[in-house]
């Protein structure tokens, strides 16, 4: 695994005279999690899809530096959103072999094997041929989860996973995926300054026009951390870079 580096980057939309972020540099490095906070409308979202490939004809990009290259990158990465869309008509280990049905690969007994030990990690083994709508709303985001580390890439970027979700179930989630996704390189966007101090290892602020990307110095302990006084203090500091003075 190696290091995610870009150096002096501009993102322009095409059409767009205003870039989105310029002279931007940041490093995620292999294995870490980072959290990225800022107001929305900010380019967090556009920085993510940016790295997953999934924007590469829809921007003008440029960079002094950028590690891997766009196809490299793109092709380790698992990409995971907010409200992530299970198939209504696929069951629930279905959904969790969705990529592989997707890449055109044959969903085997194998497949099925392995999509079966994920849900047990998560918890819902026993909903694994029900569809989606007999879910609750963390039990979806679960099935998210089983489905994105099925793709088994060492690059996992999740933009909001647990933000519809309520504060005992999204706690649980925090635990689970910080467990399951220990070894990966992770880039988790969060509107919740709580969620970026349990999970950051990392942890960054966007904000402005064009965005800038400010460092917020977490606490030293491992993740997922317990909430403990110093929380306060960092939290308090995560709301001034939000814009938060008054
Ligand atoms: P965030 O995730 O921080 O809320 P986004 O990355 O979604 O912000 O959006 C940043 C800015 O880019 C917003 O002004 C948004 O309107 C604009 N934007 C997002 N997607 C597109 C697109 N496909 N084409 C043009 N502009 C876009
Ligand atoms: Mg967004």
């Amino acid at each position: 695994m190696i290091d995610i580096r870009l150096e002096n980057a501009t993102l322009t939309y095409l059409g767009d005279s205003q870039p989105i972020f310029t002279n931007l540099s940041v490093q995620f490095t292999a294995g870490n999690w980072t959290a990225l906070l800022g107001p929305s409308g900010c380019g967090k979202s556009t920085l993510l899809r940016y790295l997953a490939g999934l924007l590469s004809e829809k921007v003008n990009f440029t960079a002094s530096k950028q590690a891997p290259p766009i196809n490299e990158l793109a092709d380790n990465v698992a990409y995971m959103a907010q409200q992530d869309l299970l198939m209504p008509w696929l069951t629930v280990i279905d959904n969790v072999c969705l990529a592989t049905r997707l890449n055109g690969l044959p969903v085997d007994a194998a497949t099925k094997t392995r999509a079966m030990a994920l849900l047990e990690q998560v918890g819902l083994d026993s909903k694994a041929n029900v569809p989606p709508n007999e879910l609750s709303g963390g039990q979806k985001q679960r099935v998210a989860l089983a489905r994105t580390l099925m793709q088994d890439k060492p690059i996992v970027l999740m933009d909001e996973p647990f933000s519809a979700l309520d504060a005992v179930t999204r706690h649980k989630l925090q635990n689970l995926a910080a467990a399951l996704l220990r070894d990966k390189t992770v880039l988790l966007i969060t509107h919740d300054p709580q969620e970026a101090l349990r999970l950051g290892e990392q942890i960054l602020v966007m904000n402005g026009k064009p965005a800038q990307l400010n460092k917020i110095t977490p606490p030293k302990s491992a993740i997922p951390r317990d909430i403990d006084s110093e929380f306060a203090t960092i939290q308090q500091s995560i709301l001034e870079h939000l814009g938060g003075h008054s």
